[in-house]
């Protein structure tokens, strides 16, 4: 009983966390904006939102998607949504559109910057110069598109479908998760005892990211790039099967 208080409660956590990060948005977008990184490069400078995507990069070897379940502003957006939408995004070959964009999006960037002849200054406020991105009207616009993209999303396609289908962080997590299985890292990850599972399907009804978890249990294989580490599945187990754990997995 103590257990569930506390799973409940981490839930809790997380969400009040994703909402704050929401409400933030208005300050750190252009921290986390795939065009300030490239108005950066075409001046040879690194801005804000190169240094963020090279933390979560390097985040992601050692903590998984972690990142786009407790701290993304999107996050907070998108499980906001459940509320009018609450079907589970389609995935399968889908998820692979985010990983067009983000092809053509850093071959944008290498382009970019070298026809500025490279990266020869450091400027973490570059388009930012007050510290707040939305500080002047035009912001507005840009702040407003972002979150009608994701909302209109969530709204039509299900859960969390931005994180599956146009989320240009999301494959630097996914790429460094892919090294860290190739290197057989310790890194914070998801373990289950299948022999305790009593198949209630509770896990794949829980999960924001419209994972089979309930298959993946069976299956023995709990590493799945769309898994945010988000730990529903982990808190909502009546047979406590799930587990979060920190090795080097199998
Ligand atoms: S919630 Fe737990 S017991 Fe139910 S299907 Fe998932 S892993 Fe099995
Ligand atoms: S599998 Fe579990 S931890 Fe991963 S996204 Fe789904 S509910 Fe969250």
């Amino acid at each position: 009983m103590a257990k569930a208080k506390e799973q409940a409660r981490r839930q809790r956590i997380r969400r009040a966390v994703i909402l704050l990060s929401l409400l933030l948005f208005p300050v750190t977008m252009n921290y986390l904006s795939p065009y300030v990184i490239i108005d950066g490069a075409s001046q040879g400078i690194i801005n804000g939102s190169f240094l963020v995507f090279v933390l979560l990069f390097l985040s992601s070897l050692f903590l998984g998607r972690l990142w786009c379940s407790w701290v993304c502003p999107a996050a907070g957006l998108q499980e906001i949504c459940f509320a009018v939408n609450d079907k589970s995004a389609r995935g399968g070959k889908l998820n692979w559109i985010k990983w067009g964009i983000w092809i053509l999006w850093i071959a944008i960037i290498a382009l970019v910057v070298i026809s500025a002849g490279g990266y020869r200054a450091i400027n973490l406020l570059h388009l930012t110069d007050s510290g707040i991105s939305v500080d002047r009207p035009e912001a507005y616009f840009i702040y407003y598109t972002v979150v009608v993209v994701f909302l209109v999303l969530a709204w039509t396609a299900g859960r969390r479908a931005g994180c599956h289908y146009i989320c240009w962080m999301a494959p630097f997590m996914i790429f460094g998760r892919k090294i860290r299985n190739v290197f057989k890292w310790p890194s914070l990850r998801l373990k289950a005892d299948a022999d305790k599972c009593i198949d209630c399907k509770r896990c794949t009804r829980n999960c924001p990211m419209s994972l089979d978890v309930n298959a993946m249990v069976r299956a023995s294989a709990m590493e799945n790039s769309e898994c945010i580490l988000c730990g529903n599945c982990v808190d909502g187990c009546p047979e406590n099967v799930i587990t979060y754990s920190f090795s080097a997995g199998r």
